[in-house]
């Protein structure tokens, strides 16, 4: 093997200069947090080595006592984490130190902009990592070796953050990594023992790994004594500790340790089970959504641990999709350590730990909606999107989610969505047998639908749905309760009971009063409609366009092509209102030039009115105006 010793200097790639500027500038008020990245980055290296040493015993090299110290040089000024870990070699400095590898920080990265930049909040969920050490040093040493007796080169690795990285090749005695932070002009309080402690039991005091630091001594003792290392946290995993003697506090500085979050969580479930299968998970329900949450590729979520060694970071075996947004930890004390991602996948044990935990999340929700309803709201501000792929995706609990969801309807304030699915079936009319929705694009388009005409006047309740996964969710989701779920926007309508047989009647007649208008209507439109029939879903509008029970939505068509799908070009049938004086008026019009206009108007407008687009925008523009000339003379 050919070993590059040269030294090098290198360029960091633009996105991580753009990390750190705004690292430097939006969490300086917030700059102890470097102590709890690098320590946290220490603590990951040694739970590796842990995993690796599984298969590889060699690896411990005889010193299998994995810690992590923290020392300050006052003279130099400097503080400097060390771990006896996993460390790194040449490539996996360059790979990791100086690149931002996930697709999606870089999206994120290119979202942050103007205002945002400013949002603390923001670069928190985004994680800063190694680069946090910037914050209270003008300079950074990094030196490492990979473990392993083969692996005899160490590497180091300077940088002063501005750009520009050194990257050398050297001999390192011992595994691991040290990283030595030369601080900035005025933050002297880091060389302070008293400080480092405080920090370090603040947000690692549940690290199961031992931090240590040298003991202080004064006075006589000083003299007489070398100081010994002493460890400073707790050092045991939190997760393995007494539920009850647990703070909040604790839990805070644990989840931000695996969540990345500057915030605190909502709430937790924390549950030991015993038995034939033997585990404790401890899952948190952050306050924020994240800014991966729909990324495809986002990972962190919940850790699997077996036997407090950790195995892997696997949102999607722990926890459905749907679910993507809890974080926590697993701990089995059944499974075998070598357990490998195949495995998982087929695991029962796994897939029953996993049902389980769906159902304590689901209960934690459940029991937060009933008791507090306005966490619950701000839950489901953040995650309702997600929740609502539930139904989808996870068959058996389809009802108890059902429950969770919350919509806007035409009887709650404003486009929040906060009414559930029962307190609609509380409200329902006497003679109500359906659950009623309508999907649109906005909440305007929604809430202004000429769909909503009849429901409105009989004060009948309809969802407003709008975010694109409710086409989803109702496709799925088709029954709540006993109650059907039913498109105001879809089929013949059919009001049931809450229709009197008398109206029914009275459609049927004037429908057949209107033949010659229906028929010379359909001349006009031809191939562009299914059908044109009348309507009795309208009070004020002339026209609305519906599709057939089973045809798909034409918002559905809408949202499928905007992302670049298929859809099926599904016609509408047109509806018109007979009572409308513009109807009437059409049904007067002995000129069929004149007559065709106002038939080809009232389907494009019903189009519009729906939130859809005219196939040939300028000819409804010619023809309205041609309309309003005749007015004027
Ligand atoms: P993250 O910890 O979220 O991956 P960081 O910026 O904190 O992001 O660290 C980036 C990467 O650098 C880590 O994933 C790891 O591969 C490597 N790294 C950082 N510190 C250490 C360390 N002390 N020992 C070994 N590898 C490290
Ligand atoms: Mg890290």
């Amino acid at each position: 093997m050919t070993v590059d010793t040269h030294k090098e200097t290198m360029s960091f790639q633009a996105e991580v200069s753009q990390v750190l500027n705004l690292v430097i500038r939006s969490l300086y008020s917030n700059k102890e947090i470097f102590l709890r990245e690098l320590v946290s980055n220490a603590s990951d290296a040694a739970e590796k080595l842990r995993f690796e040493a599984l298969t590889d015993d060699a690896l411990y090299e005889e010193d299998p006592n994995l810690r992590i110290r923290v020392s300050v040089d006052k003279e130099r000024r400097t503080v400097t984490i060390s771990d006896n870990g996993i460390g790194m070699n040449r490539q996996e400095v360059t790979d990791t130190i100086g690149t931002i590898a996930s697709s999606g920080t870089r999206k994120f990265l290119e979202s942050l902009s103007g205002e945002n930049a400013q949002d603390n909040q923001l670069i928190g969920q985004f994680g800063v990592g190694f680069y946090s050490a910037f914050i209270v040093a003008d300079k950074v040493t990094l030196t490492t070796r990979r473990a392993g007796l083969g692996a005899e080169h160490g590497v180091r690795w300077e940088s002063t953050g501005e750009g520009e990285y050194t990257i050398e090749t050297l001999e390192k005695a011992g595994r691991g990594t040290d990283v030595t932070l030369h601080l900035r002009e005025g933050e002297d309080e880091f060389l302070e023992g008293f400080r480092l402690r405080s920090i370090i039991s603040k947000f690692s005091d549940h690290l199961s790994i031992p931090i240590e630091m040298l003991e202080e001594l004064y006075g006589e003792d000083a003299e007489k004594n070398t100081p010994e290392w002493e460890q400073v946290n707790k050092g045991v995993a939190l997760w393995m500790r007494n539920k009850s003697d647990i703070s909040d506090e604790e839990h805070s500085a644990f989840y931000k340790h695996i969540a990345h979050d500057f915030e605190d969580p909502l709430a937790h479930v924390h549950t030991r089970v015993e038995g034939t299968n033997e585990y404790t998970s401890l899952l948190y329900i952050p306050a924020r959504a994240p800014f991966d949450l729909w990324d495809r590729d986002q990972k962190h979520g919940v850790k699997l641990y077996v036997r407090r060694v950790f195995i892997m970071d696997e949102a999607d075996k722990l926890m459905p999709h749907y679910m993507r947004f809890i974080k926590g930890v697993v701990d089995s004390d059944d499974l075998p350590l070598n357990v490998s991602r195949e495995i998982l996948q087929h695991d029962k044990k796994i897939d029953s730990i996993r049902n389980a935990n769906v159902k304590r999340v689901l209960g934690m929700l459940e029991k937060m909606a009933k008791d507090e309803p306005e966490k619950y709201q701000k839950f489901w501000d953040e995650f309702g999107k997600v929740v609502k792929e539930g139904p989808a995706e996870d068959f058996a609990n389809r009802e108890k989610i059902a429950g969770l969801l919350r919509f806007a309807t035409t009887k709650s304030e404003g486009k929040e969505q906060t009414v559930s699915l029962d307190t609609y079936i509380e409200r329902m009319q006497e003679k109500q047998e359906k659950i009623y929705y309508i999907t649109a694009d906005t909440y305007a388009a929604a809430k202004r639908s000429p769909h909503l005409e009849i429901f409105n006047k009989k004060d009948v309740e309809v969802l407003l749905l709008t975010d694109r996964v409710d086409e989803w969710l109702v496709s799925q989701m088709t029954d709540y309760k006993g109650k059907h779920l039913q498109s105001v926007a879809k089929g013949q309508l059919d009001l049931g009971e809450l229709d009197d047989k008398a109206a029914k009647e009275e459609l049927e007649k004037v429908a057949e009063e209107h033949k010659g208008l229906l028929d010379r209507i359909k001349g006009v439109l031809g191939d562009s409609v299914e059908d044109v029939r009348v309507s009795n879903r309208l009070t004020d509008s002339p026209a609305c366009l519906v599709v057939g029970d089973y045809d798909m939505s034409a918002n559905l068509q809408r949202v499928l092509k905007q992302l670049g799908q298929e859809a099926p070009n599904v016609k509408s049938i047109l509806e018109i209102n007979p009572t409308h004086a513009l109807v009437e008026k059409m049904d007067q019009e002995p000129d069929e030039d004149q007559f065709a206009d106002m038939a080809q108007i009232l389907f494009d407008q019903a189009t519009l009115a729906e939130g859809g687009q005219l196939e040939d925008p300028a000819a409804f523009v010619h023809r309205l105006n041609k309309l309003m000339l005749n007015l004027a003379s």
